[in-house]
């Protein structure tokens, strides 16, 4: 039996590419890439040859397509599955192809790299004990509100993509939900040249956005709820006294 290698790919910086990126590509029977044209850019600018077969495989194919690549890993290939960018998985195509696999006991592995989140939760200077990754938020702004507004308690810090159509908007919807003073980072063009990190309160960086529209790919991380923040937004809790009455 061969076995599944999810691979991750650089998010700007083709320098991150790791050595065992470089040698799944040289070496796998098969590349089932999101975008075939863009793995062979990466190649390219790798300098790498891609020696087995390479095939498509993004959201609108990936159930049909990962009964077959599976079927393969049986007869004993090593297919390499890889994204646009960063982890397969994460707001990418693989998760289908690696459940599918352990569905049928086959041997799934992965090369870990870049990927966007953990890169702006380390920038962020925000707490990194406990994070929660939140992928895009919904695009319609009554969504967005209710969303967002059941996270008020959320301890944990949030870790959003976003997309520069829509920023000016989250970031007002943020500011309505959170209040304008809690703490968070707005990272783009993570490992290019251009990278930024924009920190301060929520109503600084919404001032900061309108002021001058962030372009690029960006990363949202927000801090978690205070004590104060977190018990103002639970449902009303039974006290003690509520508790001993309910017992009799
Ligand atoms: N699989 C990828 C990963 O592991 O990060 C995420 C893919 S998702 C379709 C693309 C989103 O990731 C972008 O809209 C942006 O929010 C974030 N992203 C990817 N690369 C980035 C970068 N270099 N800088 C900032 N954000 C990035």
């Amino acid at each position: 039996r061969g076995t599944v290698v999810l691979a991750a790919t650089p998010i700007g910086n083709t320098a991150d590419a790791s050595a065992r990126l470089v040698a799944l590509l040289e070496h796998a029977d098969i590349v089932a890439a999101e975008d075939t044209r863009r793995l062979y850019a990466l190649a390219n600018r790798l300098g790498v040859h891609v020696g087995g077969s390479v095939v498509a495989y993004h959201d609108h194919n990936e159930r049909e397509k990962a009964d077959g690549l599976l079927d393969r890993v049986e007869a004993g290939a090593t297919v390499l599955v890889v994204s646009d960018a960063g982890m397969p998985t994460i707001n990418d195509p693989g998760l289908t192809v690696v459940r599918r696999a352990i569905e049928r006991g086959l041997p799934v592995t992965c090369a870990p790299g870049p990927s966007a989140v953990l890169d702006a939760l380390a920038l962020s200077g925000l707490p990194t004990d406990r994070f929660c990754y939140e992928g895009f938020l919904p695009r319609k702004h009554a969504e967005r509100m209710q969303y967002l507004r059941a996270m008020r308690g959320e301890r944990r810090t949030m870790v959003f993509y976003e997309t520069l159509h829509r920023i000016a908007e989250s970031m007002d919807d943020l500011l309505e939900a959170f209040g304008p003073d809690r703490r968070m980072a707005l990272c783009r063009e993570l490992t290019k040249d251009y990278e930024q990190v924009r920190r301060g309160t929520i109503a600084e960086i919404r001032d900061g956005v309108a002021a001058d529209p962030p372009r690029g790919e960006m990363v949202l991380v927000v801090a978690g709820a205070s004590d104060e923040e977190a018990q103002a937004a639970a449902p009303a809790a039974l006290s003690v006294e509520d508790l001993a009455v309910l017992a009799v």
